[in-house]
């Protein structure tokens, strides 16, 4: 953890083995040492972004998700312009400063009803940004998409280890395909996020080096960790959760190897543990993604079994995520948390 810390990588096997061996003394080690980073970076503050779920089609099949096109019982939505553009408004009443457009891969949006939508959130709200995470889409899109004043882009790799992507994907997906629309976004100009989930099927300490390597060279300005959660209706429906600890001690290392990148503590981590979120801060996270999206669509949007949206899930609960993260020595800022290694130029 001491070399991690020092030179920002270990070696693969050294990787391996400390994700493989690790126990409690180790993790809270590493916690104490990422915060300690990550204060020296961003101070106690803790930047919030607020989630807007565009739509909950989705053309890929990957074998973990509850929004997949495969799980027939899916409650099916999509957000217009309009729409989005109201969540965006109340947000920032709130106080978000970055409003997150997600949602599964559905051709409905062309490159043109997003460049609209985009204009219009940056036309109203000059002083947010926008980041989008719509999954795989071609170049040409993407350069669109930063055209119109996208600022970020998040698209987690999943995993990896080729043989463990192609377990957890249906053939047409592909990890060569990921990797290409990551570089492309990078090259483009948007500030980027990759990540991946803690105890997915199959996964080994070794899948997790290979995540932290690809990680390092990809040098990503956001990463979003979350444990896997089962959802019934997919092919993984029966396989366990991930384990909270292992999520936080990989929260912890992310911390040490990219000090600088924005690490939010995640809905998931969140469900797992309902103090997930003042663990994820205690272990280097210094990002939270509250829900804007409408209310009669957030139970729609489900990825995985008893999903959060409520409570401190909640946009409209701000205060009481302000007050607990006071409680645990940080400070919920209005701000568009950019990285602090990017230099942003509109
Ligand atoms: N379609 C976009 C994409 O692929 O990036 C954005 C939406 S996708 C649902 C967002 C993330 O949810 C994925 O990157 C995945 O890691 C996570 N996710 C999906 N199913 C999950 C599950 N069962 N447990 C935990 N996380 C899950």
């Amino acid at each position: 953890i001491r070399k991690l810390e020092m030179e920002q990588s270990l070696e693969m096997d050294e990787f391996a083995r400390l994700i493989g061996t690790f126990d409690r003394e180790d993790l809270e080690y590493a916690g104490e040492r990422a915060r300690t980073v990550r204060k020296m970076h961003y101070g106690n503050k803790v930047y919030i972004r607020g989630l807007v779920e565009l739509t909950s089609y989705c053309r890929c099949g990957c074998h973990y998700c509850g929004i997949g096109s495969a799980v027939k019982s899916a409650e099916r939505y999509r957000l217009d312009a309009d729409q989005v553009l109201s969540c965006c408004e109340n947000g920032y009443q709130l106080g978000f400063r970055t409003f997150v457009i997600q949602g599964g891969e559905d051709p409905h949006y062309s490159d043109g009803m997003l460049t609209d939508m985009i204009r219009r959130i940056k036309d109203s709200h000059p002083d947010c940004a926008v980041t989008l995470s719509l999954g795989e889409r071609s170049r040409e899109s993407y350069e669109k998409l930063f055209e119109a004043g996208a600022d970020r882009y998040l698209l987690r790799h999943e995993t990896a280890d080729e043989e463990h992507y192609s377990r957890l994907h249906p053939a047409v997906q592909t990890l060569k395909e990921r990797k290409r629309c990551l570089c492309d976004l990078k090259d483009i100009g948007f500030q980027v996020g990759t990540g991946f989930m803690v105890g997915s099927p199959w996964q080994t300490a070794e899948c997790l080096a290979k995540d932290m390597l690809f990680m390092k060279s990809l040098d990503p300005e956001m990463v979003g960790i979350g444990p896997f959660i089962p959802h019934h209706e997919t092919l993984l429906g029966n396989e366990k959760p991930g384990n909270v600890d292992l999520t936080l001690f990989m929260l912890a290392l992310t911390r040490l190897m990219l000090p600088k990148a924005l690490i939010p503590a995640t809905t998931a981590l969140g469900t797992l543990d309902q103090n997930g979120r003042e663990k994820g801060m205690l272990h280097g996270a210094n990002v939270v993604m509250p829900n804007l999206s409408p209310m009669d669509v957030r139970k729609k949007y489900l990825l995985y079994d008893n999903k959060a949206f409520t409570g401190s899930e909640a946009a409209e609960s701000l205060s009481s995520l302000r007050k607990s993260m006071n409680e645990t020595g940080f400070r919920v800022v209005v701000d568009r948390g950019d990285h602090i290694g990017t230099s942003v130029k509109r």
